[in-house]
Formats: C-alpha cells, sequence, structure tokens
C-alpha cells in the first residue's frame, strides 16, 4: 500500500510499504477513506516529540471501512462505515473503566521514555511515536486498530464523511477543553487559538450554555471562522492587547473559562516570547505565551483549560497568578470514547458543525504539499485531508 511516511525533521514523503493485518484477536483493519492533518503533527515535524524514525508512517485522525476484523471483535462488521479515536484505549484498565481512555495503561507498549518523562506513560495514540506506542499511522490505504471494540465507532447514517471526519479527534478534543473548563449557562469563555480543535471548543462551549465566546488568534480567515460558523467575537493579538480588551470586554471581571487550543509552539509578541523562542530552540522549554495570557486574564476562581499539547517543561509559568486567584486547571489528552456518541448526536442536530474545517482536499500523493499548506497556513489552509 502507499503511506505518508515520516523521513526526518521536516521530511516527509509517499512510499509503497507493506499492507497491515490482524495480529491480535481484539485488531481491525480499517481501509481509509479521509484522514486529516492535526495540529499535533506539526510537533512531530518540527522534531519537538522524541522517537520518531524514519519510515513511521503519520497521521491519526481519520475514518474509512472495516475490511477485517480478529475473532474477538464484536461491535464492528466488515463494511462497516467508521471513525476512529486517535488514542487508543484498552477498555479493561482502572483509567478506561473510569471512562479516562487517554490514561490507558495499556495501549503504550514502550512506556519507558514516557515514564522516564512524565512519571506514568499515557495511552499510546495513532501515528505519534515511538514514546506513545510506535503505532502505525492513517495516512495510508490501509491501517489496523487494536481494541477495536474501543475504539472504532459506527457512524450514523445521516452524518456525511466530512461531519463524521473529525469525531475522530477535533470534535472530541475540542469537546473535552469545553468540558474541562466547567462552563455554566451564562459563563463568558475566552478560547485561544482558532485551528480546528479551538473552533470546535468554541461550538462546544455553545452547547454547554456560554453566553459569550471570544476567539483569540491572528489570521483573518480563522478569525472570520470562528464568528461566522461558532457564534464567537474575534479578537486579533495583533491588532489589540488581549489582556486589556478582555478585561474591558467582561466589565473588568476577566472571563470564567479559558480553554487554551494553541499548545507549546504558539506565536506571540514581546520580550517573554523570544525567551521562549530562544529558550525552546535549545530544548529548554515550550512556549507558552497563550497559556500564560490565559492564566494571567482568567477571572478569579475561573478555570483554566489546556487542550494545548505540551511535551516537557515550560518556563515562567505563572504559579503565582493560579494561587492567588484561586484558578483551577484541568486538562488531558482526549478521552473521545467518552464523547462520539454524545457528539453523533450534537451534529446530527446542527448544534456542532466541523465540515468547514476541512479547506483542502487531497490525494495522498499530495501528502507532502498538504502539509506544507498546513504548516505554513497558505492559502486559508484549516486542515488537509488526505483521499488513498
Ligand atoms: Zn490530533
Ligand atoms: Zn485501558
Amino acid at each position: 500500500m502507499r503511506a505518508l511516511i515520516w523521513n526526518g525533521v521536516n521530511n516527509l514523503r509517499v512510499e509503497t510499504v507493506p499492507d497491515p493485518e490482524i495480529v491480535q484477536p481484539h485488531d481491525a483493519v480499517v481501509r481509509v477513506t479521509m484522514s486529516s492533518v492535526c495540529g499535533s503533527d506539526l510537533h512531530l515535524l518540527g522534531g519537538y516529540i522524541p522517537a520518531m524514525k524514519p519510515g513511521d508512517i503519520i497521521g491519526h485522525e481519520f475514518m474509512g471501512e472495516v475490511v477485517d476484523t480478529g475473532r474477538e471483535v464484536t461491535k464492528v462488521r466488515r463494511g462497516d462505515r467508521v471513525i476512529v479515536i486517535s488514542i487508543i484505549g484498552c477498555g479493561q484498565c482502572e483509567h478506561c473503566r473510569r471512562t479516562d481512555f487517554s490514561c490507558c495503561d495499556n495501549t503504550n507498549l514502550k512506556p519507558l521514555m514516557a515514564e522516564a518523562i512524565w512519571g506514568h506513560s499515557p495511552a499510546g495514540i495513532i501515528g505519534y511515536s515511538h514514546a506513545l506506542g510506535g503505532w502505525a499511522g492513517s495516512h495510508a490505504n490501509f491501517i489496523r486498530v487494536p481494541f477495536a471494540d474501543v475504539n472504532v465507532f459506527k457512524v450514523p447514517e445521516e452524518i456525511p464523511d466530512e461531519k463524521a471526519l473529525f469525531v475522530s479527534d477535533a470534535c472530541p478534543t475540542g469537546f473535552m477543553g469545553a468540558d474541562l473548563a466547567s462552563i455554566q449557562p451564562g459563563d463568558i469563555v475566552a478560547v485561544w487559538g482558532c485551528g480546528g480543535v479551538g473552533q470546535m471548543a468554541m461550538q462546544s462551549a455553545r452547547i454547554l450554555g456560554a453566553e459569550r465566546v471570544f476567539a483569540i488568534d491572528r489570521l483573518p480567515e480563522r478569525l472570520r471562522m470562528a464568528a461566522e460558523r461558532c457564534g464567537a467575537e474575534p479578537l486579533n493579538y495583533e491588532e489589540v492587547d488581549i489582556a486589556e480588551a478582555l478585561t474591558e470586554l467582561t466589565g473588568g471581571r476577566g472571563p470564567d473559562r479559558c480553554i487554551d487550543c494553541v499548545g507549546m509552539e504558539a506565536h506571540g509578541t514581546g520580550l517573554t516570547y523570544l525567551y521562549d523562542l530562544a529558550k525552546q530552540q535549545a530544548l529548554l522549554t515550550e512556549r507558552i505565551v497563550a497559556l500564560r495570557e490565559a492564566i494571567l486574564c482568567c477571572r478569579k476562581g475561573g478555570t483554566v483549560s489546556v487542550m494545548g499539547v505540551y511535551g516537557a517543561f515550560v518556563d515562567k509559568f505563572p504559579m503565582g497568578a493560579v494561587v492567588n486567584k484561586a484558578l483551577t486547571i484541568r486538562s488531558g489528552q482526549q478521552h473521545g470514547q467518552r464523547y462520539v456518541e454524545r457528539l453523533f448526536g450534537h451534529i446530527a442536530r446542527g448544534e456542532m458543525d466541523p465540515s468547514h474545517l476541512l479547506t483542502h482536499p487531497l490525494p495522498l500523493e499530495q501528502g507532502p504539499h498538504g502539509y506544507d499548506l498546513f504548516k505554513n497556513k497558505k492559502e486559508g489552509c484549516l486542515r488537509a485531508v488526505f483521499t488513498p
């Protein structure tokens, strides 16, 4: 089959590789029909996540058709149109039983590096380096998915592919960002980052009863989508001082709930940004411009929910603000399996609609070009989606 291969830092190519097959009785093999780029892939491309090996297939947000199942699989069958949650649960460990699927004990088969960095290993992630399981990714004709009964979900007939696809990752990640923020009806919510996850967090905040949602970014086309598709009020940080604007717009209080959908490769302005950038190049910190700002802007007693990806350590973390403003900080990789059925319902009723994220449908053979458009935000690219 053909697959998009990581070949070194900022070096991708499409190659012919062996087809995957059923290895464990709980596996399924899925023929991929659509596979999206994701912001977290950029950390792999840039070399910020260790333990990539030349030849690794990347990609983790996808849908397709089940073509084969192991003998223990009962929930999905050959021919089913499905999405697959990008973070793999086993369904049986104590974390999966608590529905904290991204904390699964059993799906990172190579946990030593994660344990060394983080104390414990999280779940394995599809197409996301040997530090997180070494599972082959989805930018390929076929993919093997373990624990299919836990991670593979049949798509309801009324939901078209271009909406279903994003229930694999962007929708549940954004929804979890809003869920962890403990949004109450009437709350004012600010979301840093207007990529796919940020926009889904904005739609989710609306679903959970937010009265006003502010969208923070620097790209006009993304801010426009946030306004038109997500009912958010756009704030461009290259044009306004975000802290001042949010203070003014909330009568001096600050937003009740702040959601970071940016992560460690934030762009920014000012001295602390340059400090982060210089130290990140020496692998000493990650850029936390957005998170710092979210913490400083959040109202006293509010909640900061962190869905952006961070890999290791950050500098100048404003712990004083967290303590003295009595903030709650919550975070996590998505527990998508917990939210899938609910999200299908929101999508079927038109309350959530991710279809506009798909700006650049491309054949898989143009994978490297798709990542170039996405990474460098060319042609208004929000998501390149490959069809193998
Ligand atoms: Zn992702
Ligand atoms: Zn588990």
